[in-house]
């Protein structure tokens, strides 16, 4: 039985690049001759200080993050954000797009702090989950914002660019597909990502916000943690950061850039899931259930006709060096993700084992 290098196709906690990996492990307990390792470095010192420009002018490079929007570093994980925005945000009334769980999840904790008018935009097309085309949205305008979800993880559903309706004025939940194709910063007001999918270790969370939504007074009931103006004010240092997260970070933006940035990893996150999903189009035994408009390039859900077969494709993955492929357990079936990390070699080794799988259990 063939075996492959280990890969690993969890939805995140995700693959970090290998390279950055082995940097990691050299630099673990002697940071450039130090002596000391990142993870006793004090946030104050000048070393972290360092660590921390530097990741931050990376991340500034990679998505031509305007002079105007701040970038904060923050724990707590994107979750944390489906609180912090309407805190921060909502006065009157927000428009929520959903098109999954991770939209619903928002949904439920911006309720709590004012007026939300929901866009159920999963829709079906060709008997497939698709988006509901923008123009029927049926949106009131003199809304504070606009959430959505660019790339449910769960669901495998993408949007393939940011809605026209409230550019400017949009707020990203980003987790699963942030620099992995090129957005335009100045459509958004606020963009947020928890790190462990294309950006580093869980815990950390990336903030991409416009000044002026910085200077606007946050809900008075608000701590003073959850309000992007003690962020902002500290550096993203009012309390202890997690400084390895963040470095770790820093370590990927660097790998990014001399990867080519974001437009390589645009096209190679094109190229493994076209591939993915050409195989699985052309085969009765697989399926994904998502139209070909709103397909996610980093998360693809499938099923297999026989679905009593799942356990042991499963079990045959693992032992072929194919890890995490189990679909969510609100889903089931399979999903592989393919993030920044995953080389296209990984996709290359699935489609032979699935390949093989069918031809042994077909
Ligand atoms: N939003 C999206 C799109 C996600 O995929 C996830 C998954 O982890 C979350 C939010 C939740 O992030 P966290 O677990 O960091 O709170």
């Amino acid at each position: 039985k063939k075996h492959w290098p280990p890969y690993n196709f969890s939805a995140g906690p995700a693959m970090l690049p290998k390279q950055v990996m082995e940097q990691a492990q050299s630099e673990f307990t002697d940071w450039r001759g130090k002596g000391l390792s990142v993870l006793d470095f004090s946030h104050r010192g000048t070393d972290f200080t360092e660590i921390a420009e530097k990741a931050e002018a990376d991340l500034r490079q990679l998505l031509n993050i305007p002079k105007n929007y701040r970038v904060l570093f923050a724990a707590g994980g994107a979750s944390f954000q489906f609180a912090m925005v309407p805190m921060n945000c909502l006065r009157n009334r927000a428009v929520y797009v959903d098109t999954g769980i991770w939209g619903s999840k928002a949904i439920k904790e911006a309720k709590q702090f004012g007026q939300v008018d929901v866009v159920n935009a999963l829709s079906e097309r060709d008997g497939l989950q698709a988006i509901l085309p923008e123009s029927e949205w049926g949106i009131e305008q003199g809304f504070d914002y606009l959430h959505f979800t660019p790339n449910e993880t769960i669901g495998g559903v993408e949007f393939s660019d940011a809605p026209v309706v409230g550019r400017g004025q949009l707020i990203a939940d980003m987790s699963s597909n942030i620099l992995s194709r090129k957005i335009n910063v100045e459509d958004y007001a606020v963009i947020y990502a928890g790190a462990q999918k294309n950006i580093g270790p869980a815990g950390l969370t990336i903030l991409i916000v416009r000044d002026d939504i910085i200077q606007q007074p946050a809900a008075q009931s608000a701590p003073s943690l959850m309000r992007y103006s003690t962020l902002a004010e500290s550096g993203s240092m009012y309390n202890t950061p997690p400084t390895y997260s963040w470095y770790l970070a820093g370590l990927v933006f660097d790998w990014l850039i001399k990867q080519g940035g974001v437009d390589v990893m645009e096209q190679r996150a094109n190229e493994r899931s076209q591939k993915l999903y050409q195989f699985i189009d052309k085969r009765s035994f697989y399926a994904n259930p998502i139209h070909p408009s709103a397909r996610s390039r980093m998360n693809i859900p499938f099923t297999l006709a026989d679905e009593s077969l799942n356990a042991r494709f499963l079990e045959q993955a693992e032992m072929a060096g194919l890890h995490y492929l189990k679909g969510h357990r609100s889903v089931g079936g399979m999903r592989a993700s393919l993030y920044n990390a995953m080389p296209v070699a990984g996709v290359d080794a699935l489609i032979e084992f699935m390949v093989e799988f069918e031809r042994t259990h077909g």
